[in-house]
Formats: structure tokens, C-alpha cells, sequence
């Protein structure tokens, strides 16, 4: 609404009858003062309601002389017309203000397009871990965690590792450097298992335990390299445990997690702390042993490593091999996760990537 009447043009016939004039321009005084919309209500009634001034001067027409009336009808009509208008105006007006002070005063803009809130999920690693627990505490099994920084006693010394073992050089282990510690005690471990030799050397047999966690090796990032990752290491303790445990054991541990219709072969391999010692394989479940770019074309996936625990191990718990034996195991659960999600690179799984996370 304009704020000067000068602005506005007053048709001429109003401008031209005197009372009609002034009828305008009282209307058009009140209306700007009007604050609400029930003082502008007020308004209207006084001039256009059934006792209204305009409706009156409409009114007064029947007894005005018939040549009169054409002349007296057009004025009234006029600013009949004319006040209608500036009501309408004056409301448009305060509902706008009244939007505005509300959106204010709320802080809440209903005008803004919804916000997009994403589910939260738990991540792949973290829920694949979460699967491989709950297979091995459906046997019975344990989760026992222990500590990341470790000494190298647990991490090497105690699992058979000789003390040239190429693993123990600056290349493949992180080093904690601190005032008071000798150089080489302290280690961020690079494997789960040194959790093994704390739990037996504190505790008897039967054991039946795993351990997941964080382990750590001084890699550069790559496809299938990361300074960080995460294992599950899991064994089992007590007297007249034999290999045929063991394969039963990761068997039925291989088909909980890659379908029961999973062939699983054993091959020989070396690790310090078993003896004898086995890589574990499952047949590709993508192409069901025909070979593809997932299995390289050898139709079997390689899942983890385990072995019948060494009696040199059990010598430094204080255990009697001739009266125990026990075989132990550990696997990547990164591997795990990429392997049974086809996920072409370690580092996927780190980036926190959106896009990726929401995919699984
Ligand atoms: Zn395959």
C-alpha cells in the first residue's frame, strides 16, 4: 500500500463531489493506521457495513430527484469500489508483516525446503566383526580384548617369533618412542594374538577364546594394505585337542559365513606360533569354483591362517604340552568384509565415504 495519497489517484468523480472527498479520504487515514486485521474489520464495517458511511450515502439515492441519482450512483459506487480496494490492499499488507514477524520470532522459515537427514548405520568392519563373534559365541567361545600398545614379549617373544624375525624391524612394526622405556619394549601390536598368550598365561585350560581388535603394521596404504586394520585371533585350549578340531571348527566357521554350501580346503603353510600350521580356503562363491577376477582364477578364496598352538608357546605360559594341546587362529576382518561384499580396495573402507558405507 502506498504510503501518500498523492501517490494514488482518486477517480474523479469522488475527487468532484465534496462528501465523497472527504469520505476518502478519512477512509484512507484510517486505514493506514489500521494495526490488525480486526482493527482494519472495524474499517470495513464502518464504511461498507449495513450502517456504513458509504453504504448510507448508496442508500440515500432512493430519495434523491430521479436526475440526480445516475450522478450520486456513480460516486457512491465509485468509492464503494475504491475502499474495497484499499481494504484488500491494507490485509495483503498485514498478513505479509504478520508472516514475517512470526517466522522470526519462531526462527522457523516454513518456506525452507526439507532437511535431508540420512540413516545412520553401523560400518561394514564393525558389523562383520560383530558376524564372526557371534559365530564362535554360538561354540561356546569367549571375547577376551587386550591392549594395543604392547609389549614386544607378547606381540613377538612369548609366539615363538625369533628375535631376527624380519617382522620385528622398523619396516613392519610401529615403535613407541617414550622417555623411560627402552627402544623396542613397547610396540603397537601387529597381530591380535599376543591376547593368547595373556589369557593363558593368567587363566587354565579349557579355554575356548577369541580376541578382535585393532592391530597395527607400518604399511603404506594400498588396495590391500593399511597402517591400521583389524583382526579376530581365536583358540582353543585343553586336553586331547587335535587337528580334526581345528578343521571342524573352521568349517563350520567358513560356511556360517559364506553359505553352507562352501567347500573348504586346508594348505599347508608356516607361522612361528602353530606347528603344524594352515591357510584356510573357501571355494569362490562368486563363480563356484570356475575362476574369476575375485579368486584370480583359481576358484578358491583365501580367508585366514591357524595352526595347532606350538608346545614352545605353551612353555612360556607354564602349560604341559605332554598333557594340553590347543590350536589357534586368526583372520582379517577387512578381508572378510571385502571378500563376501566383492570391495575391490582396503582403503574403501576408511575414507568415509557416504557413498560407499550406505552401500552395505
Ligand atoms: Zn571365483
Amino acid at each position: 500500500m502506498v504510503e501518500s495519497l498523492e501517490d494514488r489517484v482518486i477517480p474523479e468523480e469522488i475527487r468532484e463531489d465534496a462528501e465523497a472527498r472527504e469520505l476518502a479520504l478519512q477512509a484512507w487515514e484510517d486505514i493506514r493506521r489500521a494495526a490488525n486485521e480486526a482493527e482494519l474489520e472495524a474499517i470495513r464495517v464502518a464504511y461498507l457495513g449495513k450502517k456504513g458511511k458509504v453504504t448510507e450515502i448508496l442508500q440515500r439515492l432512493k430519495s434523491l430527484p430521479a436526475q440526480e441519482r445516475p450522478q450520486a450512483g456513480k460516486v457512491g459506487n465509485s468509492l464503494k469500489k475504491l475502499l474495497e480496494e484499499w481494504l484488500g490492499e491494507k490485509r495483503t499488507s498485514l498478513e505479509r508483516v504478520l508472516t514475517e514477524k512470526t517466522l522470526r520470532e519462531e526462527l522457523f522459515d516454513i518456506s525452507l525446503p526439507g532437511r535431508y537427514l540420512p540413516r545412520g548405520r553401523r560400518h561394514l568392519i564393525s558389523r562383520t566383526m560383530e558376524e564372526i563373534e557371534d559365530v564362535f559365541l554360538g561354540l561356546g567361545y569367549e571375547i577376551v580384548e587386550g591392549p594395543e600398545a604392547e609389549l614386544d614379549y607378547y606381540n613377538f617373544q612369548a609366539l615363538n617369533f625369533p628375535e631376527d624375525h624380519p617382522s620385528k624391524s622398523m619396516q613392519d612394526t610401529f615403535f613407541i618412542h617414550r622417555e623411560g622405556i627402552p627402544l623396542g619394549e613397547v610396540i603397537l601390536r601387529t597381530h591380535t594374538s599376543p591376547v593368547q598368550v595373556r589369557v593363558m598365561e593368567s587363566r587354565k585350560p579349557p579355554l575356548f577364546v577369541i580376541s578382535p581388535g585393532k592391530c597395527y603394521r607400518s604399511d603404506v596404504p594400498d588396495a590391500t594394505h593399511s597402517p591400521m586394520f583389524h583382526q579376530v585371533e581365536g583358540f582353543a585350549v585343553d586336553q586331547g585337542i587335535t587337528f580334526g578340531d581345528l578343521k571342524g571348527t573352521l568349517e563350520y566357521f567358513a560356511r556360517a559365513i559364506f553359505g553352507e554350501e562352501r567347500q573348504v580346503r586346508f594348505r599347508p603353510h608356516f607361522f612361528p606360533f602353530t606347528e603344524p600350521s594352515a591357510e584356510v580356503d573357501v571355494s569362490c562363491f562368486i563363480c563356484e569354483g570356475e575362476g574369476c577376477r575375485i579368486c584370480k582364477y583359481t576358484g578358491w578364496l583365501e580367508i585366514l591362517g591357524s595352526g595347532m598352538i606350538d608346545p614352545q608357546v605353551f612353555s612360556y605360559v607354564g602349560y604341559d604340552p605332554e598333557r594340553y594341546s590347543g590350536f589357534a587362529f586368526g583372520m582379517g576382518v577387512e578381508r572378510i568384509a571385502m571378500l563376501k561384499h566383492g570391495i575391490p580396495d582396503l582403503r574403501f573402507n576408511f575414507e568415509n565415504d557416504l557413498r560407499f558405507l550406505t552401500q552395505f
